[in-house]
């Protein structure tokens, strides 16, 4: 009944042999916060920034950055909140910045590049993450369209002089493996990371070469492809040989067959939307480890996503 579906919801996300997983939730507004925790959320694997940037016609100040960074993570107690910094550029197009139009806008100045571009707006969303940070030890920084070793050096200094300036611990940081070139340099990231989230989204947009949004594209677009799982697997090696762990908040992370051999390949966190939290929980008390690695590992044989599909389903 009722009560058994609330408590199902409520146990720790685990394969059936208890190998752990959690099951996070991307939430943009604390708003969202108490909604995600009743759902069954173990924290917040993706927090997207940008949001508070296209909600409105001009930029957000520092303060009202900070008043709702502090505001989420508050409402998550001592359960993880990954903030991610912007990452406007691409599809998000916030008018009032006056960006220079580009033919190619994925392959152009977005994310961590325009961070690099506008320290005006850069700087002020790390001092307000870094003060809510100094207070709350459950935040996480990530940063989005990381393509080489030098962007995440770059953005990790312009953090670090934040953090100096601001007498701030260190805080745990990521890097989003969106690009192919991340993936495929891993095994150098890990080392200076505490943590991966693949973005599979825009890992499979770059690495199939489709647009994300493209309509005709849409049905082989699918993060299930063995092009794409080998190089989260090769993410996940590396991060393993380093002792770092890895999560996944693109949207494969919350469909039942991505969950499962997403989890199989060795993802430890697994971020989806709130309504999406308790279907992955259950999906993944259904399989043990054992058959996910299994399962895993003849993924990445397949022809295509689809037989990936039919293979788990099967
Ligand atoms: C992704 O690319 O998978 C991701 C989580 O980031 P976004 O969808 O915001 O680009
Ligand atoms: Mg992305």
């Amino acid at each position: 009944g009722r009560e058994a579906a609330r408590a199902a919801r409520h146990q720790p996300g685990a394969t059936r042999d208890g190998q752990r997983v959690e099951v996070a939730a991307n939430i943009n507004r604390a708003s969202a916060a108490a909604e995600a925790l009743e759902a069954g959320a173990e924290g917040v694997g993706l927090m997207r920034t940008e949001f508070l940037f296209l909600e409105r016609d001009s930029v957000p100040s520092e303060a009202d950055q900070e008043q709702e960074y502090r505001a989420m993570a508050a409402a998550l107690g001592d359960r993880p909140l990954i903030i991610r910094t912007l990452d406007i550029g691409g599809d998000k197009e916030v008018p009032y910045l006056g960006l220079a139009r580009e033919d190619n806008s994925f392959l152009g100045i977005r994310g961590v590049r325009l961070c690099f571009e506008r320290p005006d707006l850069f700087v002020p969303q790390l001092r307000a993450i870094v003060r809510v940070a100094k207070d709350h030890p459950n935040v996480h920084v990530m940063f989005p369209m990381i393509a080489t070793l030098e962007d995440f050096r770059r953005a990790r200094a312009m953090l670090d002089e934040v953090r100096t300036e601001l007498g701030a611990p260190h805080i745990p940081l990521g890097v989003m493996i969106e690009v192919p070139s991340a993936a495929l340099i891993a095994e150098q990231l890990a080392p200076e990371v505490d943590f991966f989230s693949v973005g599979t989204n825009d890992l499979t947009q770059y690495t199939l070469a489709m647009d994300r949004m493209h309509p005709q594209l849409a049905r082989q677009t699918d993060a299930m492809h063995p092009a794409v799982l080998r190089l989260i697997g090769l993410t996940v090696d590396a991060a393993q040989r380093h002792g770092k762990w890895v999560g996944v908040c693109g949207g494969a992370a919350g469909d039942d067959v991505g969950a499962l051999v997403l989890t199989g390949l060795g993802v430890k966190e697994l971020s989806v939307s709130t309504p999406q939290v308790a279907g992955v929980k259950a999906a993944l008390r259904g399989r043990s480890s054992a058959e996910l690695r299994d399962l895993a590992a003849r993924a990445l044989t397949q022809p295509d996503a689809a037989a990936v599909r039919a293979l788990v389903r099967g």
